[in-house]
């Protein structure tokens, strides 16, 4: 497969003018290669609109290539691959690990959320499928080809693929591609999502090779964080503050890595003496496997050396006195008539699925419920909609009053800031012939383009939906 008289040439098929649903296709006079393949999130109806329907044919790609195991980089490969794609799937060993849990966990989630949703909507009549089960999951899975860092691979002829740490979460990649175009190779970058300079649990992105082309994400392309050192005075408040009024917080939180660095901060504040000891229990199967899934990882060389090292002091950073790991459906459910204060860690991190959706129903609606943000929240889910202060939303279909109080901390987030983003580009020693700003919502990523351009950066598009660039 290839693109027409030997021309290169790239289409961006999701994340483009928004965060999710990344899939961007490179043609070039060889091969075509998918990079990534990510679940569109947001409003039901877009949902199932840009998630049921390839805009190309499923079988057309050559090969998967996959910057990291977050849904909306990999959620619809079970879908890809029921649909007729079976070529390689290429990605890290740490994201092959990750993607066992998170496509099967999604395809449970698919299947349960559709079932929950007829049940509701019994007497109106509306039905939904599930966008795929766990036979699709296992299709895709069987798919993987695990590479090593650095390791150059070969997904079909004429292309040439490496895989740098990315810094991001466990696993994650950029990946860069080498081709032939028509006047010459030619080398891509595609940034996947990039790490911050600074984050709790990773190692620092690679500094970049140089490229020709630079597809570059700018979720937060026109801001900067909070360092990731005030993160445990902020939750040593939080906890002082909930002994005192009994409250139930609860943390809606990626099952990877959001969940990881949380349970990470609390089992650092048990040695502060001056903090309360509160319960925390991290309600969500996935986090729980995945979790074992960084431990078996701790010594590889994905993590930061100051985390190593206090993994090595510490013994178990993801185990403490009070926290639980909850698995059971029933132990679960056990938690709505526990007394706080109270901490519940649970996924999906955006409010769109899974159990935290069923403690949000149950407790959103009582003033001593905190519902704590603690990572990105995408246009039009209800993680957003909580976090933009609407006092009404819909939780499986039926209306719920918001009496809790929404808090956001910013500090986690495992995303390049402006700096980072600008630190990261300026480490090219030339500058690119293009950059492709992806990933990221209108606001974020033309506030990137204009940083860009005031340090004489240019090229710089900002592709649309469905859009495609000749690669010269
Ligand atoms: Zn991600």
């Amino acid at each position: 497969m290839a693109a027409p008289g030997g021309t290169a040439r790239i289409t961006f098929h999701g994340a483009a003018g928004e965060v999710t649903g990344s899939r961007h296709l490179l043609e070039t006079a060889g091969s075509a290669l998918l990079l990534d393949c990510g679940l569109f999130q947001g409003r039901r109806a877009e949902a199932l609109l840009k998630n049921r329907n390839f805009p190309f044919p499923p079988a057309y790609p050559d090969a998967v290539l996959l910057s990291h195991a977050h849904i909306d980089h990999c959620g619809l490969l079970p879908r890809l691959a029921g649909d007729g794609f079976a070529g390689p799937v290429i990605a890290t060993r740490e994201t092959a690990d990750l993607l066992s849990i998170m496509l099967m966990d999604s395809a449970r989630l698919q299947e349960a959320d559709a079932k929950f949703f007829n049940k509701i909507h019994a007497a109106d009549g509306e039905t939904i499928e599930p966008l795929y089960g766990e036979k699709e999951a296992e299709q895709a899975l069987a798919l993987l080809r695990p590479c090593e860092p650095g390791e150059v691979v070969s997904p079909a002829a004429g292309a040439r693929a490496r895989f740098l740490n990315a810094g991001h979460v466990l696993g994650s990649s950029m990946i860069q591609v080498d081709f032939d175009g028509p006047s010459g190779p030619r080398r891509l970058l595609y940034t996947g999502d990039l790490g911050r300079r600074e984050v709790p649990l990773m190692r620092p992105p690679e500094p970049p090779p140089d490229v020709d082309y630079l597809v570059m994400e700018s979720t937060y392309g026109g801001r900067t964080h909070e360092p990731a050192a005030g993160i445990d005075s902020r939750l040593a408040d939080l906890l002082r503050r909930a002994e005192k009024t009994g409250a139930r917080i609860i943390i809606p939180a990626f099952a990877l890595e959001r969940s990881q660095e949380i349970i990470v901060a609390f089992d650092r504040l048990r040695n502060d003496p001056s903090v309360p000891r509160i319960p925390v229990y991290v309600d969500s199967p996935m986090a729980v496997n995945i979790t074992e899934v960084f431990k078996k990882h701790l010594s590889g060389h994905a993590f930061d050396r100051d985390f190593k090292a206090y993994a090595g002091r510490d013994g178990d950073p993801f185990g403490f006195d009070f926290i639980k790991y909850v698995r059971s459906k029933e132990e679960s459910q056990a938690l709505n008539d526990k007394p706080g204060p109270m901490i519940i860690i649970s996924a999906s991190g955006m409010c769109e699925g899974g159990r935290v959706l069923h403690h949000l129903r149950n407790h959103i609606g009582q003033e001593n419920t905190v519902i704590l943000m603690v990572g990105y929240q995408a246009a039009g889910t209800l993680g957003r909609r909580l976090q933009d202060g609407q006092k009404k939303v819909r939780i499986f279909g039926l209306e719920h009053e918001v009496a809790a109080s929404v808090e956001t901390m910013p500090h986690f987030s495992s995303h390049a800031d402006r700096d980072d983003i600008l630190a990261f580009v300026k480490g090219l020693e030339r500058r690119p012939r293009k950059i492709f700003l992806v990933h990221g919502e209108d606001s974020q990523r033309d506030a990137l383009a204009e940083a860009l351009a005031a340090e004489g950066y240019g090229g710089i598009e900002k592709p649309g939906l469905g859009e495609t660039f000749v690669l010269d």
